[in-house]
Order: C-alpha cells, then structure tokens, then sequence
C-alpha cells in the first residue's frame, strides 16, 4: 500500500528494471506489480477459497455497513488515540494515514484524543466524517480514473484538506497546517480546527500514533518469494 503499485501493459509485458516484480499475463494485456523505493516490502500470497482469504482479513469493520453503534464498539475496544484507532485495520477497514488525517479534520477532532474520553455528540460527528470522507474520495478517484487504469495512485492529492499540506493555511480557517513527525510518515492537523488551539509536540507524541503496519504483517505469516 506505501510504495506498491500495479500498472496494465501491453501483452507480455517484459520485467524492466529492479522495481517490477512480477508479471501476470492475460490475452489483453498484463498487469505489472512494481515496488518503487529500496526498503523491499513488497510480498506476494496465493490463497485457496474464502477460508484462504479470510487467513488474511485482519477483521476491522467495514464503515458501509456498519452504522454508529458499531464504529463505536470497534473503535473503544481498547482505549487508543482516534489517530490510532482509525488506522488499525483489526478494528476499521480501510483507512490509512492519509484518510485518517482527513477524517479527523472534517470531524474536528484531535488525532491523540483517546477513544474512551470521546463524548456522544463527538461519536456521531466522527463516524459521519468518516462515511463523508471515505465516500467523497472514492466517488472523486472513480470519476478521475473513468474508464482508464489507475495510474496515478497516491496519497498526495492536492484538493486534501490537511493531509501533505504542512505549513500551507487550513481550507477552513486559514491557519498553518500542523503536524506530528514519526518513523517515516506524519500527521498532519489543524491546531485551530482540531486541537483547540493548541500545537502538539512532535516527539512525545509519536509512539501514541505510530502505525500498526509490522504487526499486521506478522499476521498474515512468511510471504511467498518466487524464484526469480
Ligand atoms: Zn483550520
């Protein structure tokens, strides 16, 4: 999901390079699994029947079918910042850093306030900011992407609200994009919009929202490495 990208090429498509991996061949064309960046990631699985892929569902709700009550239950199973909480796939499907970001900031709320401490007027803002968002964007790419492939598969869309936009004014009140630097990604927030004002220091803060992603992928068990 960070550097992995699939690509459609014409048929019989040659493995170019060091970032294709893989190749799969049909009569109208092939599809190309590249891997951009060094840190080797990319893993392949062959799975057989539902009971296959069910091995590697980690579980999380699905927001489209799930109504309020629900999102709540998942989401305060154990008490973690909402930035957290959002992006574990073993409680909600499908949101990354980027989603998340932009979540909280159309719900105004702040990336480390902790599950159990959210009031009942904050659930039903949360989980409405959440439907709005992910379906926003999913209609948005569908409509970008027509009847093409999609190539231009990104976390950096320049119409995001905060998400990639540090230091650049908040499309509703005009303050300065913040954010929260962990690992290798960020969060980014509005301190006026989300945080009441107040500006969140960045190391203190970063075990809080650090991403599940290691653990996940301990789950799913040992890759399958062709030879190649
Ligand atoms: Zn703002």
């Amino acid at each position: 999901m960070i550097a992995g990208r699939l690509h459609w090429r014409p048929p019989k498509a040659k493995l170019a390079g060091r970032q294709s991996l893989a190749a799969f061949d049909f009569p109208s064309g092939s599809l190309v699994l590249t891997e951009a960046g060094t840190k080797h990631r990319a893993s392949l699985y062959v799975l057989t029947g539902e009971q296959g892929l069910r091995s590697v569902d980690p579980g999380g709700i699905d927001i489209f079918t799930s109504d309020l009550s629900s999102f709540r239950e998942a989401l305060t199973a154990e008490n973690r910042t909402l930035k957290r909480a959002l992006t574990d796939p073993r409680l909600v499907s499908g949101i990354g850093n980027a989603y998340s970001d932009e979540i909280l900031h159309a719900a105004q709320l702040s990336p480390i306030t902790l599950t159990h401490k959210l009031e009942p007027h904050e659930w039903e803002r949360l989980f409405a900011a959440t439907r709005h968002t992910l379906e926003f964007w999913t209609d948005r790419l569908r409509s970008e992407t027509e009847s093409g492939f999609p190539e231009m598969v990104t976390a950096f869309r320049k119409d995001m609200a905060v998400h990639g936009r540090y230091g650049e004014p908040c499309l509703r009140c005009g303050e300065k994009i913040q954010r929260i630097r962990y690992a290798d990604n960020e969060t980014n927030y509005c301190a006026r919009c989300q945080t009441g004002e107040k500006v969140l220091a960045d190391r203190s803060l970063s075990r809080l929202l650090r991403s599940d992603c290691n653990r996940i992928s301990e789950m799913y068990g040992p890759p399958l490495r062709p030879e190649m």
